[in-house]
């Protein structure tokens, strides 16, 4: 297998091989976080930090509490609490930072390409993407293959559909492109406003009627409209008429009873998902929060080139 690379900014920094080498990395740490005493010593004497300059509940919490459970010491930094509110460049933040020898830095920016900027200004640490802009998330990716391959042995092969907020989701992006590094199918189903320009070129199959890309689907993922980026509200007449057409209800469900359901949260129940559905059996989304933490031991652990618990 390839050695890992230093940062880890989009999926397609890593090869098949090591894709299922972090999900069997993360399952001794699934057990581990089921453990009563959550701690290993693996990360002692290795700092990491967690630079938010947008939002988190789950990605920043789980890398705290991943870094924490391996002993590891933990610094969160978000933009508003910190230099960035005087004026300081993101340059200078992030060189400030990687000056005091973080050996990882979990960056989530607005910005479509910041976390690259930022490996490429820096020197000495690892940059990990915790959400760029509309651009990737590879670490939330991640977490679902891992879900996935749990539930289902293998994800090659099986059909994933995405449904919403396609253009402005770095999800539905770091998907895509994971699908042909791991062999599924991805359709994706959007009014055309939230579609980006040509994204069959990305080789999904493209639907605008949710009911005509379910039937056959072996997990259903829905998203979130991305509020933060829309530029207008005009992307769809009203949430009472989206909801109508591409929230996920129990009658929709049922053409695909055997799907799992999957979301990357926050979820905004009524909009895209019924309360119903959400908290059925098939419904994988606490389980995508649990896995989180083990697979973000995993990619800790391997960006500071520790291979065993
Ligand atoms: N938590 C995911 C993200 O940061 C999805 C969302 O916010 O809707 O991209």
């Amino acid at each position: 297998m390839k050695p890992f690379p230093q940062h880890l900014l989009s999926i397609t920094d890593l090869t098949r091989a090591q894709i299922n080498a972090l999900i069997d990395f993360s399952q001794p740490f699934l057990d581990l976080s089921r453990d009563d005493i959550r701690k290993a010593s693996t990360m002692r004497g290795k700092t990491v930090i967690n630079l938010f300059f947008e939002n988190s509940t789950r990605t920043r919490s789980s890398f705290e509490i991943a870094g924490k459970r391996l002993s590891a010491d933990v610094i969160n930094i978000s933009a508003s609490m910190s230099a960035v509110q005087k004026g300081e460049t993101l340059m200078d933040t992030g060189q400030t930072l990687a000056a005091m020898r973080p050996h990882v830095v979990v960056v989530r920016h607005g910005d479509s390409g910041s976390c690259h900027f930022l490996a490429k200004h820096t020197q000495g640490t690892s940059i990990v993407n915790g959400g760029d802009g509309a651009h990737e998330h590879p670490t939330q990716v991640l977490t679902d293959l891992l879900t996935l391959k749990n539930a289902w042995g293998d994800v090659k092969g099986k059909v994933i559909t995405i449904v919403g907020d396609i253009k402005h989701s770095r999800v539905a992006r770091s998907h895509l492109l994971a699908a042909k590094i791991m062999g599924y199918s991805v359709r994706v189903v959007a009014p055309k406003t939230l579609l980006p320009l040509h994204i069959e070129k990305m080789g999904c199959d493209v639907f605008h009627r949710f009911e005509d890309a379910i039937v056959g689907s072996d997990c259903i993922y829905m998203l979130r409209i991305q509020n933060e980026r829309l530029k207008t509200n005009c992307s769809f007449p009203s949430i009472r008429e989206y909801h109508e057409a591409y929230g996920l209800n129990m009658a929709r469900f049922k053409l695909a009873s055997d799907a799992l359901i999957l979301h990357p949260g926050p979820m905004n129940r009524g909009v895209e998902i019924t309360s119903d559905v959400a908290n059925h059996a098939q419904s994988q989304v606490l389980n995508q929060v649990e896995n989180g933490v083990a697979m973000r031991m995993a990619i800790l652990s391997t960006l500071c080139g520790l291979e065993a618990l």
